[in-house]
């Protein structure tokens, strides 16, 4: 008998019509056949409601009263939901988190799942029931109840089918399915019919706030099929599956994102010496903040400049943490910028940047948006931008991609049974977390991170351009000059300029580098130097973005070996740094001890 996980969002279990509307819905496939497990989140606005209510009495609400409060907008909606199942004549039973021993760690509003135990659940189902289950709460070891962070339900239905073992996860939201952007924003998006898990990762953790990202891992981790789609219609939605499954040939860009609330946090005059940069994010990890755009400069007279960002919401816990670490390292300060936004793009196609980068950059140019940052990796690219303009520079990128305009279609729907999703379903997880495929590196916990390799690339080569103008259109100009030479390039970092001016990096592959600097030459104005003897280490996983444990360890591993970091560039499913090549065997040797793995055959 088929299993299936459906999630209903808040506004669609707002009232009570739409509670009954949904619960009919559960019914449907209940009588289809199916066994069937509804995840609810808080009715509307409720948890907003909530929010605003603790700020009223406080400032600053203590972490674990808040996840007290919150929890309670899930709780009235299973039960709601369990009245309105029954009253249409099916047996049903809610269950808060801590009633089916969804059991996370001890991070208030942020916490992680641990474990889950199916037997309620399961007796529940196997006696014919409807099983509603509070979708975003859990308890710690202590009882305490937890949250796992705004958005999070999404986590809970994906996290639940996955140790069920269940078919598929049908989201149900107010959009029928995952657009090529926020259609919020730009109303001419368009929804995709089909995106691999990897993609909607970074779009999620990027900002599209239509899937909770760390729903994502759950299903890349143990090969759930997602079904976003709407809760007021019965139209097919859009497909979150393995790549075998969502790759279109000739798509490079599958979507765009923007992260509006964004802070940028720049550590000044930071010396040039193995070790730093850890320290740094070890402080800021420690405060369980989730960094993104780390950018560290070359160094100039033995000094560089590390910048990053984080959620404005963020910011206050961030500085004491940087300001701590910048002291201990002797640099010579921190400045952050508070009104800034994130843009991305991100598709499979771009594995290569030179043509994507290219047109992005020439499209914020076109609307005369400055870069004020940029991070890339093997799927995305990101750049900061002034706050104000982050709106057209998100349709400006959307528009230059072409993402409006219908792409592949298949020829047929979505099916399990006949996919490359399917070959990566595990058996359903057992209490402890632990599942039937040996994973390289075992977690304690079901979210934790598992590392899945650590890779070596000896043939890369830095680029810089020194003295970069603060000014809409530079990067556009160097990136077509690379472009025409037709050189790859796989890394580009841009810091934030000082008095008008800043540092670009780029890596390409070694033997295109003397192309790349007369190409960078014909396109710049200031000098550009060249490092040739570079290597990218790599360590690959999935959520590595989200777990900031793993860039820190990376860095910290380096360090005791004394290994100067030279470039680095994360993204959710892998973290990459350059270092010297002469050291490249050795820190592979010591990462894959660091993170558990096997010694290379
Ligand atoms: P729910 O309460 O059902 O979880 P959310 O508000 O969390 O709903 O998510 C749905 C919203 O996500 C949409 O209304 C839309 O504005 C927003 N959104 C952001 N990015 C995207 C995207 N790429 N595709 C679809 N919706 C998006
Ligand atoms: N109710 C929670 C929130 O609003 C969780 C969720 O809806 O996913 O963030
Ligand atoms: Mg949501």
């Amino acid at each position: 008998m088929p299993l299936l996980v459906q999630k209903f969002g808040g506004t669609s279990v707002a009232d009570s019509q739409k509670i009954l509307a949904a619960a009919r819905r559960a019914i449907r496939a209940h009588n289809q056949g199916a066994r069937v497990l509804v995840v609810v989140s808080a009715r509307g606005h409720t948890t907003d409601e909530l929010v605003d209510l603790a700020k009223e009495i406080t400032e600053r609400p203590p972490a674990r009263e808040m996840d007290m409060l919150l929890s309670t907008g899930e709780q009235v909606s299973v039960a709601l939901m369990a009245m309105a199942i029954q009253s249409l004549g099916v047996p049903a039973i809610s269950f808060t988190g801590s009633q089916i021993g969804l059991v996370t760690d001890s991070f208030h509003t942020k916490a992680r799942i641990r474990n889950i135990n199916t037997e309620r659940m399961v007796q529940a189902l196997d006696s014919g029931k409807i099983v509603i289950v509070a979708g975003f709460q859990g308890v710690d070891e202590n009882y305490n109840i937890t949250t796992l962070g705004r958005g999070g339900s999404d986590t809970t239905a994906v996290a639940l089918a996955a140790v069920l073992g269940a078919d598929a996860c049908e989201i149900y939201t107010d959009v029928d399915g995952v657009y090529t952007t926020d259609p919020r924003v730009v109303p001419e998006a368009r929804k995709v019919d089909r995106i691999s898990y990897d993609e909607m990762l970074e779009l999620a953790s990027l900002g599209a706030g239509v899937m909770h990202s760390r729903s994502i891992e759950f299903a890349k981790k143990y090969g759930v099929p997602i079904h976003v789609r709407s809760s007021f219609s019965d139209a097919e939605g859009t497909w979150i599956v393995a790549e075998g499954d969502a790759r279109r040939l000739g798509v490079t860009v599958s979507g765009a994102a923007l992260a509006k609330e964004e802070a940028r946090v720049t550590i000044l005059g930071v010396p040039d010496h193995p070790g730093v940069v850890h320290q740094i994010f070890r402080n800021i990890a420690e405060a369980n903040i989730v960094v993104d755009m780390i950018v560290q400069n070359v160094a100039k007279d033995g000094r560089t400049e590390v910048s990053f960002t984080v959620a404005a919401d963020d910011l206050d816990d961030t500085l004491p943490a940087a300001e701590a670490a910048a002291k201990a390292i002797g640099a010579g300060g921190v400045t952050h910028g508070a009104g800034v936004s994130k843009v991305s793009v991100v598709g499979l196609g771009m594995r290569t940047h030179t043509g994507v980068a290219t047109a992005m950059f020439e499209a914020l140019a076109d609307a005369g948006v400055n870069i004020e940052m940029i991070t890339t990796s093997e799927i995305k690219i990101s750049v900061l931008v002034q706050r104000a303009q982050a709106a057209d520079a998100l349709r400006a990128v959307h528009r230059a991609f072409g993402l409006e305009r219908p792409a592949a279609v298949w020829n047929e729907p979505f099916t399990i049974e006949k996919s490359a999703t399917r070959l990566l379903r595990k058996a359903p997880a057992t209490e402890n977390g632990a599942n039937g495929s040996a994973a390289p590196s075992i977690p304690s916990g079901m979210e934790d991170l598992v590392i899945s390799g650590v890779e070596l690339d000896e043939g890369q080569a830095r680029v810089t351009l020194l003295e970069v103008p603060d000014r809409p259109g530079y990067a556009a100009r160097v990136f077509r000059h690379i472009a025409e030479a037709g050189v790859f390039v796989d890394m580009i970092v841009q810091n934030v300029s000082h008095e008008g001016k800043t540092l670009l990096s780029f890596t390409v592959p070694r033997d295109a580098a003397d192309r790349a600097v007369e190409a960078a030459r014909a396109a710049g104005e200031g000098a550009v130097t060249v490092e040739t003897s570079l290597a990218k280490l790599s360590v690959l996983g999935v959520g590595m973005r989200t777990h900031t444990g793993v860039a820190v360890r990376m860095f910290g591993t380096l360090a005791e070996l004394g290994i100067n970091i030279a470039l680095i560039n994360t993204s959710e499913v892998r973290v990459n740094v350059a270092t010297d090549v002469s050291r490249g065997r050795e820190a592979l040797g010591a990462l894959r001890k660091a993170f558990a793995l096997p010694a290379e055959a």
